[in-house]
């Protein structure tokens, strides 16, 4: 495989709706874009955007009208915030909230600039896996600023949307020499896409413009914004006009817009050899899953390992190939774990639980956490592994007459680690009460990384 060039995505949040020298600064660096002919992406609140139409900026609108346009929520930091307002309602819940409360003002977006929001970056960074669900049923086709990402794949699939993952550079002026420095060391040799975030409020203030929203005084006291002077707003455009040359000249420009045209909603195939080696592969704790040419998730295998043994059951064999035209998700609930360490199972009893999950999936596109029995509960990793391990003798029609099923399998710990280092660090966003917390949120989007795969562009 051949590495593509770097391609930056500049990721411009259109925010602030407190200070309107924050207008000047975007446009600004809309005519920087002009000047430099760059297409980059603009996050659009809805209340800014509200506020841009009646204060008539068209200057402003018809610029924007020239980018890729995405969407960045309605209210951004005032209360309740998404993570607030959806916090433990669960996903049927969770999702009927979002449409009541964003859905309008992505209807404007679209009005207004004729096109669908391209993309849906949470505020602040607290992602809930609400907002997934949210962009699916509205038709926004990828994600940015989701905690949820494979390090070095931009955009990975997660739960079947392109997520571009969190910003590789935060670019603020005032931090100039350190952008250019991470751009030059790090960011200019991964693949993929690599965002540079901006806000244009940091041009011209020091602080944050939601500062108003922070609910302790100290936080406000610390951040709130203070205007630049003249000549350090006006130094501050001569570094960007710095960054975008060190940028350009190592780096191709995209935006959310033009890779989510490029992306082919293409098949999975998989054939024996494909699957022989993702299973031998199944304890080695290996992510991403990259096989038959492609990145697969561990619910695609799993799939493709419960096909395997139903056909295996019916006609003595495994098919050749597999295909896979579907995002299979992860569990919506809970598994029901239980103080078993294992379950012995006839090879009948487990060929009519392998047909009751793949008909689930089937039915839901979605796995089921546990399949229940009179006697016990099993889950789908621990089923994963026993097929992952029987799955070679089939190949080789020998099938076991007991298979032994170890409970308390979990998906690699790469993966999960995100959960544990991320998420925490996310919720001291400091418009956020203190000691916020989303333990259901954080559940149920562990349970998607069952969906989780690479992409290549
Ligand atoms: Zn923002």
């Amino acid at each position: 495989m051949i590495d593509p060039p770097t391609k930056v995505i500049y990721s411009i949040d259109v925010e602030d709706n407190i200070n309107p020298i924050s207008e000047i600064a975007l446009e600004r660096i809309l005519n920087i874009f002009k000047e430099r002919r760059i297409k980059a992406s603009f996050l659009l609140t809805g209340d800014k955007l509200k506020q841009l139409l009646e204060r008539k900026r068209h200057g402003i609108l018809n610029m924007l009208k020239s980018h890729d346009i995405g969407y960045h929520s309605s209210k951004h930091s005032k209360h309740p915030t998404i993570p607030e307002y959806t916090r433990d309602l669960g996903w049927e819940k969770g999702l009927k909230i979002m449409m009541e409360s964003e859905e309008n003002d992505v209807k404007l977006v679209q009005e207004t600039f004729g096109v669908m929001p391209s993309t849906f970056g949470a505020p602040g960074d607290v992602w809930v896996p609400y907002i997934t669900a949210f962009c699916k049923e509205i038709g926004i086709r990828s994600e940015v600023y989701n905690p949820v990402e494979l390090a070095g794949w931009s955009p990975c699939y997660f739960m079947g949307l392109p997520n571009f993952g969190s910003a590789w550079i935060r670019y603020d002026p005032q931090y100039h020499n350190e952008c250019i420095r991470i751009f030059d060391t790090e960011a200019k040799n991964l693949r993929g896409n690599v965002i540079v975030r901006l806000h244009p409020s940091k041009f011209v203030q020091k602080g944050w413009w939601d500062s108003v929203y922070y609910p302790t005084t100290s936080n406000y006291n610390a951040l709130r914004t203070k205007e630049f002077s003249n000549e350090k707003i006006l130094r501050n455009y001569e570094n960007f006009n710095d960054f975008l040359d060190t940028v350009s000249e190592n780096a191709n420009i995209t935006n959310f817009g033009e890779v989510n045209s490029s992306l082919s909603g293409q098949a999975t195939e998989l054939t024996i050899e494909g699957i022989l080696d993702a299973a031998n592969n199944i304890e080695k704790n290996i992510f991403p899953i990259w096989t038959d040419g492609q990145g697969i998730s561990y619910a695609d295998l799993f799939y493709a390992l419960l096909t395997s043994v139903i056909s295996y059951e019916e006609r003595k064999r495994v098919p050749q190939k597999i295909t896979i035209n579907k995002t299979i998700l992860g569990p919506m609930s809970e598994d029901p774990f239980e103080n078993v360490s294992e379950v012995v199972l006839s090879w009948k009893q487990l060929t009519i639980i392998c047909n009751n999950m793949l008909q689930e999936i089937n039915r839901n596109d979605s796995l089921k956490a546990a399949i229940s029995t009179s006697k016990f509960n099993i889950g789908s990793g621990d089923m994963l592994r026993a097929l992952a391990l029987l799955y070679k003798g089939l190949t080789e029609d020998k099938y076991p007459k007991k298979v032994i099923i170890k409970r308390g399998f979990r998906l690699p710990s790469p993966i999960q680690d995100i959960f544990v280092r991320k998420f925490p660090s996310l919720w001291k966003w400091p418009v956020l009460p203190e000691n916020f917390t989303l333990p259901k949120e954080l559940y149920l989007a562990r349970a998607q990384v069952w969906s989780l795969k690479p992409l290549v562009q």
